[in-house]
């Protein structure tokens, strides 16, 4: 019998080396990776010469059809496809009422699971879904150990907005996650230095993008950390930093590394902090208002440096989907903070690290694939070992083109990235074995994208 694809003659990059080999696909599993003349007969042969095949990219952190994302599972599927990722992860929220949410009445977080899984009915590539706390009700904690049977074994809380959990709640809720072998998710900005800052540049008339990241500054971010980092290692949990944005956060969250190991902590920094710098707020306004704000040249620097030495070890997108009307047309402090950036995370951060920065593709594939996989417990990720999922990207390194919102898959009509040159794009990118997006079009049948039941990742 022969298997079903042949991926041959291309040069295939995994997180360990980079290699000629081509890859046999069968049954939605990779089979073989090795000589094409030691890959069974295929019935279908893509020739992937002069190309790189890699693990597809699994985004830990995106927003979608929520209040933090006005695209629906098919338009944000339809961006990650064509972008080269083949898994995200999402957030199942535990309704509340407020001023940020869509909610009419407050709910629990296995009927925020149930909703997101049936929103993602249409989905083209695989997800996940983190449960996100989001009420300070101890009832919460009986649901931790259902969801984790659900395959949601990760929780994202804040320290900041309406949304945002006191220390004392957070340190309970850690205890119950650290117990049933979950993790915890933070986004850490300390509220009420946020707030304070943000209220003094309203009362003097500070309108312009310019003064947004002064309202949210780094060691708000650090401090806030600190606390988190600090209760986590005393509850036992497994803590995960998401959108770590600058030096002293990181710094931080390396003291704690350092004293207790990345199998008690580990952090994720994104696409944005490690290709933009804060002279994106002189040039495009509102539309980079993201929180964490987009932060200095040497914040940059600081995100690569803490990429190499592991203290940070994954890339996300924090995909949010606005459109201009949401995004423009008022002080930055009106907006809805958050931008897009599924489609663009791939072909954006290789070109950053490999072409401007000189690393090897293996470091994007262990940062965009194989350490999210792993550290979130999709083992069948993230890798192009024989018997995982075939999730695999076609890239071709040598084609330059310059990004611009015309192409986006998503529904928000604007990119952070727009007009930036980039070399190296994605061709082809397959799930489990069904090519879904081919040559910049979408050519997957929407509900081949599956709810992903993840286990409590092991860090150890
Ligand atoms: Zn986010």
């Amino acid at each position: 019998m022969p298997i079903d694809t042949a991926i041959t003659g291309g040069t295939v990059v995994t997180s360990e080396r980079t290699y000629e080999a081509s890859v046999g696909i069968d049954d939605g599993e990779i089979v073989a990776v090795g000589a094409e003349s030691s890959l069974p007969e295929a019935e279908e042969t893509v020739d992937a010469s002069g190309q790189l095949v890699m693990p597809g990219a699994v985004d830990v952190h995106v927003h979608i059809d929520d209040q933090f994302s006005e695209d629906s599972y098919r338009s944000a599927t339809s961006a990650a496809a064509v972008g080269g990722t083949t898994t995200y992860v999402d957030f199942a929220w535990q309704a509340w009422t407020g001023d940020m949410s869509l909610f009419e009445e407050e709910g629990t977080l296995m009927e925020g699971i149930e909703r997101k899984k049936e929103k993602g009915s249409d989905a083209l590539v695989d997800f996940g879904l983190h449960g996100a706390i989001t009420r300070e009700d101890p009832a919460v904690f009986e649901e931790i150990p259902e969801a984790i049977e659900a395959g949601v074994p990760t929780f994202k809380m804040f320290t900041a907005y309406e949304i945002g959990l006191s220390n004392g709640f957070m340190n309970r809720a850690m205890k119950e996650i650290g117990a049933a072998d979950g993790v915890g998710v933070f986004h850490t900005e300390d509220d009420s230095v946020c707030q304070s800052l943000v209220e003094q540049r309203k009362a003097e008339g500070q309108t312009d993008a310019t003064h947004f990241p002064g309202s949210r500054p780094d060691y708000a971010e650090a401090m806030a950390a600190e606390d988190a980092a600090r209760m986590a290692v005393e509850a036992g949990m497994q803590y995960y930093g998401i959108h770590t944005s600058c030096r002293k956060a990181a710094d931080i969250l390396e003291y704690f590394e350092e004293e207790y190991g990345s199998e008690l902590l580990r952090a994720e920094t994104c696409l944005h902090y490690t290709t933009l710098d804060d002279s994106v707020y002189a040039e495009q306004g509102n539309r980079p208002v993201i929180q964490p704000p987009i932060r200095s040249e040497d914040d940059v620097e600081a995100m690569f440096e803490h990429l190499e030495d592991g203290v940070l070890s994954v890339v996300s997108t924090d995909h949010c989907a606005y459109t201009l009307d949401q995004k423009e047309g008022g002080a930055w402090w009106e907006i809805n903070p958050g931008a897009n950036g599924l489609q663009s995370c791939l072909p954006v951060f290789y070109d950053e690290a490999v072409n401007r920065r000189g690393y090897d593709p293996s470091f994007v594939v262990e940062l965009l694939a194989t350490n999210p996989a792993e550290t979130f417990g999709m083992p069948e990720k993230g890798t192009l070992d024989p018997g995982t999922d075939a999730d695999i990207v076609v890239f071709d390194p040598e084609e330059t083109f310059t990004v611009t919102a015309e192409d986006n898959e998503s529904v928000a009509d604007y990119t952070i990235y727009e007009g930036r040159e980039v070399t190296g794009r994605p061709t082809k990118t397959y799930v489990r074995g069904e090519l879904v997006a081919d040559d910049g079009e979408v050519v997957g049948e929407p509900g081949h994208g599956e709810f992903l039941e993840r286990d409590c990742p092991d860090w150890d």
